[in-house]
C-alpha cells in the first residue's frame, strides 16, 4: 500500500524517481487509454474550496478496460511498493488538496461514469417488499440520484439533496444528514482494485460502515452501486427534500468556498456547537475563516491558501480542547503535504 497522503512529502530524490516512474506511466498510458491523461493539472477547480496546486498525474478513466490499463501500468512502476501516492477524486467536496498538489496519481470518474439505471420489475428476493433497486456510476451527483428516486415515488434518498458530493465519494464517506445515511440505501459497491487490479463487488455488510465512514481505502475506486429504495409517498418525499432544501440555505453558507462539516460531531453533541460555545466565529487564519453562519463551516476568502485551512483547522481543535476538554476529529480530508503549526 502506498504511504498515506495526509503524510507523503517525498524528498528530492524521491521526487525525482517518482517524476521519472509518472512519466513511465504518462507514456504507457497515451495511445491505449480512451480517457484523459494530464501531467500537471490543476486540481483547485475540481474542488469546492477551489484551493491547491496540480496533480502531478491525473487520469481520467473512461470505463473498465481504462481502469485495468491504469492498474497495470502503475504496477508496472511499483505501486505495490508504495512508491507513488494515489488519490480517487469525486466532486471535490470533502477535500482540501495540499498548495503544493499531489505528488502521484489522481483518478476521476467523468461525466461517462454518471448515469442511473433502474433495475425494473421487484426483485425476487429482495429484502424489503416493494422496494425497489437502482445502479448509479460513481460519478452521479447525489442531488440527482436523490431527484431521480423522488420522481418515481421511491424514498431513502432524501438526505441527499443538498450534498454536493458523487456516489462514490458519498460511500467512502457515508454521506449523510437529518438522521440518514447512504450507507441505509446501498446494497453492494463495485470497486476495482487497484492493488489486484480487478472489479470487485462488496456487499453492504463487507463496507465498514459507521458515521462518516466505510473500509474503502485509496486503493478502492468505487464504480457504481446498487441502491435498495422503498415505495413510498411522492408528494412527501419532495416535501422532506424541500424541507432540506431550506434548512440548509438558512443554516449554511453553501455558495462561499468550504467543504461541508469540518468536524465529524462528538458523541452526544454538535461540533458547530462546540466552536461557537468557544467564541470562534469568524475567527481566521489567513484567507479562511469560522463561518458567522454555522460555526462547523470553515470558508475561504480571496487570496486564501489550502494552508490557511489547516491552520485554522489545528486553531480551532486546540481552542475547543482548551474550553470544553472535547477533541474534535476532522471530517474534511487533507491531501498531500502541509506544514504542522503551533495551534496557537
Ligand atoms: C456545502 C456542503 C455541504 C455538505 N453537506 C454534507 C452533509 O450534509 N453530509 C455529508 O455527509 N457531507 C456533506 N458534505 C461533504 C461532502 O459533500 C460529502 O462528504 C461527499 O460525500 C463527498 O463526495 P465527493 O464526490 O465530493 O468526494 P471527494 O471530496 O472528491 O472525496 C472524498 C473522499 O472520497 C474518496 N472518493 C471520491 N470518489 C471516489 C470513488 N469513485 N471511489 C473511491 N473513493 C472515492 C476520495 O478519495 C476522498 O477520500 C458537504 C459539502 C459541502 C461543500
Amino acid at each position: 500500500m502506498s504511504a498515506p497522503l495526509e503524510a507523503c512529502c517525498p524528498s528530492d530524490t524521491a521526487r525525482m524517481n517518482l517524476d521519472a516512474a509518472l512519466d513511465r506511466v504518462a507514456e504507457s498510458l497515451s495511445g491505449s487509454i480512451t480517457g484523459r491523461v494530464r501531467r500537471s493539472w490543476p486540481l483547485a477547480p475540481l474542488t469546492t474550496y477551489r484551493l491547491g496546486g496540480p496533480a502531478a498525474l491525473y487520469v481520467e478513466p473512461a470505463g473498465a478496460r481504462d481502469l485495468e490499463l491504469l492498474g497495470a501500468a502503475l504496477r508496472g512502476v511499483g505501486l505495490e511498493a508504495g512508491a507513488i501516492p494515489v488519490l480517487p477524486l469525486g466532486r471535490g467536496s470533502n477535500l482540501v488538496v495540499s498548495d503544493d498538489g499531489i505528488p502521484g496519481v489522481v483518478i476521476r470518474l467523468g461525466s461517462r461514469a454518471a448515469w442511473i439505471e433502474p433495475w425494473g420489475p421487484p426483485q425476487p428476493g429482495l429484502p424489503e417488499e416493494g422496494s425497489r433497486g437502482a445502479t448509479a456510476g460513481a460519478a452521479t451527483a447525489l442531488p440527482q440520484l436523490a431527484n431521480w428516486a423522488a420522481r418515481r415515488g421511491l424514498e431513502g434518498m432524501e438526505f441527499a439533496v443538498a450534498i454536493p458530493g458523487s456516489v462514490g465519494g458519498g460511500l467512502r464517506m457515508n454521506a449523510g444528514a437529518y438522521g440518514r445515511e447512504i450507507a441505509e440505501c446501498v446494497a453492494a459497491v463495485r470497486v476495482f482494485s487497484l492493488d489486484r487490479l480487478v472489479l470487485e463487488v462488496r456487499s453492504r455488510s463487507e463496507l465498514g460502515f459507521a458515521y462518516r465512514r466505510s473500509n474503502l481505502s485509496e486503493h478502492d475506486l468505487v464504480v457504481d452501486a446498487d441502491f435498495l429504495l422503498a415505495r413510498g409517498d411522492t408528494a412527501a418525499i419532495r416535501k422532506r427534500m424541500d424541507e432540506y432544501r431550506r434548512h440548509r440555505a438558512s443554516t449554511q453558507p453553501g455558495a462561499a468556498q468550504n467543504a461541508g462539516s469540518v468536524f465529524r460531531n462528538p458523541p452526544g453533541d454538535s461540533a458547530g456547537r462546540l466552536i461557537e460555545a468557544a467564541g470562534l466565529k469568524g475567527c481566521n487564519k489567513g484567507g479562511v475563516a469560522v463561518s458567522s453562519l454555522h460555526a462547523n463551516f470553515f470558508v475561504a476568502g480571496p487570496g486564501a491558501l489550502a494552508q490557511d485551512v489547516r491552520d485554522l483547522v489545528e486553531h480551532v481543535r486546540a481552542a475547543v480542547y482548551e474550553t470544553s476538554g472535547v477533541e474534535l476529529e476532522p471530517e474534511i480530508r487533507f491531501v498531500g503535504a502541509f506544514n504542522q503549526q503551533d495551534a496557537a
